[in-house]
């Protein structure tokens, strides 16, 4: 054990240079938080029913030498619109980790309806939660793989449905083999604004009661932003939607907005 300290305190601090160094290995993560979700297992059902309230009390977390949350707290109503905002490094994707079950708080908790979500709940919160994040990973195959990747059941009327959601039906439709269209390596044969519209249509998919779009509209232009503001605007009231962002366009949409700066909340 004595040895395998060091050993692993070298790799913590080896992955930490990786992740600051390397753009690349940024969007590796993104990519494995993305996939994470997706791809669990079936679980029984515990009987989970959409919470009235999602809750934050006091929640920390510690990353090794680093606070990435301190003492945060807030209180999301069912089906409403969070904006999350603040630098880079603020701690939104790490807040939005807790809110999606893949991280467990250091200290504090996060409760579903005053219930502190613990380990049996977790997995079943997990399947109704969805994450997009800023460069969604598209796989080689069809759009129609790409969305049964998250409801391999999912027949043509509900990808449709989905794909009319997330504003990305017309430009699907435009295409002569429609849902058969082959996306491409990592999705090149569409748009950055495409994309990032299929991977809305998959996550919505999940029909999830709590949908985190994290950063989703920073590498597009204006009318692809408008376009995702139209999906979350005809989405308001049936899904809790997490938004983090930065421009005006997207947070226009929320019904409140966090503001954090260094892990903590401060006056938004
Ligand atoms: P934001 O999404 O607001 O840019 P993050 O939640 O990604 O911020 O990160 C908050 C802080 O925690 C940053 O300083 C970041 O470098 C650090 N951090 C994030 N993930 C890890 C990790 N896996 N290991 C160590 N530090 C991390
Ligand atoms: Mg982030």
């Amino acid at each position: 054990v004595m040895r395998i300290v060091p050993a692993a305190n070298q790799l913590q601090q080896n992955f930490q240079l990786l992740g600051h160094m390397l753009p690349a290995f940024a969007s590796l993560q993104s990519i494995l938080r993305d996939c994470r979700a997706a791809r669990e297992t079936p679980v029984a059902p515990q009987g989970l029913t959409p919470p009235t309230m999602l809750k934050l009390d006091r929640v920390s977390v510690f990353y090794p030498g680093k606070r990435a949350l301190d003492a945060v707290s807030l209180d999301m109503p069912r089906n409403s619109i969070l904006g999350l905002v603040g630098p880079s490094g603020a701690g939104k994707s790490t807040l939005a980790d807790v809110m999606l079950g893949l991280l467990p708080p250091d200290e504090g908790a996060f409760l579903l309806d005053n219930v502190p979500l613990g380990a049996q709940t977790r997995l079943e919160w997990r399947h109704k939660v969805a994450y997009v994040p800023q460069d969604a990973l598209l796989l080689p195959g069809t759009v129609r793989d790409n969305l049964k990747l998250a409801r391999p059941d999912a027949d043509d009327e509900a990808l449709w449905h989905a794909l009319e959601d997330a504003a990305a039906a017309d430009f699907v439709r435009q295409r002569p083999e429609g849902l058969d269209s082959p996306v491409g390596e990592r999705g090149g044969l569409f748009s950055g604004g495409e994309r990032q519209r299929l991977a809305l249509a998959r996550a919505l998919l999940r029909d999830p009661w709590l949908l985190v779009l994290d950063e989703v509209t920073s590498q597009l232009d204006a009318e692809n932003e408008a376009k995702i503001a139209q999906s979350i605007a005809r989405l308001r009231g049936k899904v809790g939607i997490v938004i983090v962002a930065h421009r005006p366009a997207l947070l226009e949409l929320a019904d409140f907005t966090v503001r954090l700066e260094n892990g903590q909340r401060v006056v938004a």
